[in-house]
């Protein structure tokens, strides 16, 4: 055999790459040649980075509706599959690495995303999974039933099957850099991806005071509302200030994916409505109702104190048209005691853009789903997979995402090695 001859060639040694490439291993014992091409100097750059470097690499709860897919019911049968609990199976008894649960967030028990990329890179070399580091693939040609795979450096390799498993655009830093578009392009016509965008991102705001907020946490809820003022997503948790001038937390990144889109549609009056408190209206209304007879003579930032920050009674009293800073408990009226209450519960920011690439955690977009079968081929060209994020198919935080880099990645294994 020529040595650029291959059975299988993945192209990206990400997670979803990593993890095809394991899976594919038994195959390889049949005699089956199989490689990664990575383009950085190493495999599995953003999986190291995952979880704060802790890597929560499943979830307990996976809950199909928590994604964003153009064929919903395509990925429940793919997560009937392949779900988590086979995941943390093939981790522990396969690869070896013992898991921990906090909740319903799985980790390795070292807390140390290393040990998921190492597990994976020493099964690899025992399994003889060839892999090219520095070798950018630049375009894809499909010949009768094989492709010819040409890198940027000038090399070519044939292989009988090619899975893309390059990933999204965001931190391109580690890799990705939204190659699948082009490579898909040649080989499919290009009208069956939806172009990349940045999902689970901070959404910044110009609206003023913002930035005095900076680094301020608060446990609320969080609610993109579209220009008609219909709310579009929701979430809960801790929501954080940024300093740039906007908000982020899990919470919002989960509820960003929306807010990204109605942007880049156009929409310019798109709001987070965001709950400061954690509590209801009517609580806080009660709370300052009592404070105004506890604290009378206290400025509003003084006798509030107690329940809230200052900064965040200062800017929601501006928004008002109120000094926090002079302007008494006993001076505000019953109605702008309730208007403060309300704005508290339910802050309007108006969201004016996004996070940008290197901040953003998952791209939304990718090769649609429906056009792949339930192997993750390409539904006309026998022998081409698409898996991970280079498939239209992003999930909120907590595992989510890294389970369908599991569950695509094991699907098209199956698919390869029983040539379906
Ligand atoms: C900071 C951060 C934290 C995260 N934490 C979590 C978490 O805790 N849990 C979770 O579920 N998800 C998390 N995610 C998301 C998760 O990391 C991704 O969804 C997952 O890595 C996607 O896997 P992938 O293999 O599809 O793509 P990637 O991991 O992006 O891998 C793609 C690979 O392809 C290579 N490549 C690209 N183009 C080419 C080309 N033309 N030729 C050859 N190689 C190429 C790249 O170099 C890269 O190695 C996090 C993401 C970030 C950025």
């Amino acid at each position: 055999m020529a040595d650029n001859n291959y059975d299988t060639i993945i192209i990206g040694g990400g997670a979803a790459g990593l993890y095809c490439a394991a899976r594919l291993a038994r195959w390889a014992y049949t005699g089956k040649r199989i490689m990664i091409l990575e383009s950085g100097p190493r495999v599995g750059r953003k999986l190291a980075l995952t979880g704060s470097g802790r890597c929560n690499l499943t979830n307990t709860d996976i809950i199909p509706s928590k994604y964003n897919t153009d064929d919903p019911d395509k990925l429940v049968s793919c997560l009937f599959r392949y779900g988590s609990t086979e995941t943390a199976a093939y981790y522990e008894n396969v690869l070896g690495v013992v898991l921990e649960q906090k909740g319903s967030l799985v980790y390795p028990a070292t807390y140390k995303s290393s040990t998921v990329v190492d597990a994976l890179r020493f099964y690899l070399s025992e399994n003889n999974i060839e892999t090219e580091l520095k070798e950018r693939a630049a375009y894809i040609f499909r010949d009768n039933d094989t492709f010819d795979i040409e890198t940027e450096s000038g090399r070519t390799f044939h292989t009988k099957y090619v899975v893309i498993a390059t990933g999204g655009i965001t931190y391109p830093s580690t890799g990705s850099t939204g190659d699948a578009e082009n490579l898909l392009e040649k080989l499919t016509g290009g009208s069956d991806f939806i172009p990349f965008k940045p999902a689970l991102t901070s959404l910044s705001s110009d609206i003023p005071g913002i930035k005095a907020l900076a680094g301020i946490r608060c446990r609320g809820e969080v609610r993109i509302c579209d220009g008609n003022g219909d709310i579009r997503d929701k979430s809960e948790g801790e929501i954080l200030f940024t300093k740039e001038g906007g908000i982020s937390g899990i919470c919002v990144m989960d509820v960003s994916d929306i807010a990204v889109k109605l942007i880049d549609a156009g929409d310019d009056n798109v709001k987070a409505i965001i709950n400061l408190t954690g509590k209801s209206a009517g609580e806080i209304f009660q709370m300052i109702y009592i404070r105004r007879q506890m604290y009378a003579n206290r400025t509003c930032e003084d006798a509030l104190s107690g329940m809230l920050l200052r900064n965040i009674t200062e800017f929601v009293m501006k928004s008002m048209d109120l000094k926090s800073d002079s302007i008494t408990l006993r001076d505000l009226t019953d109605k702008q005691i309730a208007e403060l209450s309300n704005l508290l519960c339910a802050f309007p920011i108006p969201v004016t853009g996004y996070g940008t690439l290197d901040k953003a955690q998952v791209s939304s977009g990718g090769f649609r789903l429906k056009k792949l079968n339930g192997n993750m081929q390409v539904s006309d060209i026998p022998g081409l997979y698409v898996i991970g994020e280079a498939v239209n198919c992003n999930g909120i935080c907590g595992g989510y995402n890294l389970q369908w880099a599991w569950t695509s990645a094991s699907l098209a294994a199956e698919g390869i090695s029983q040539n379906v």
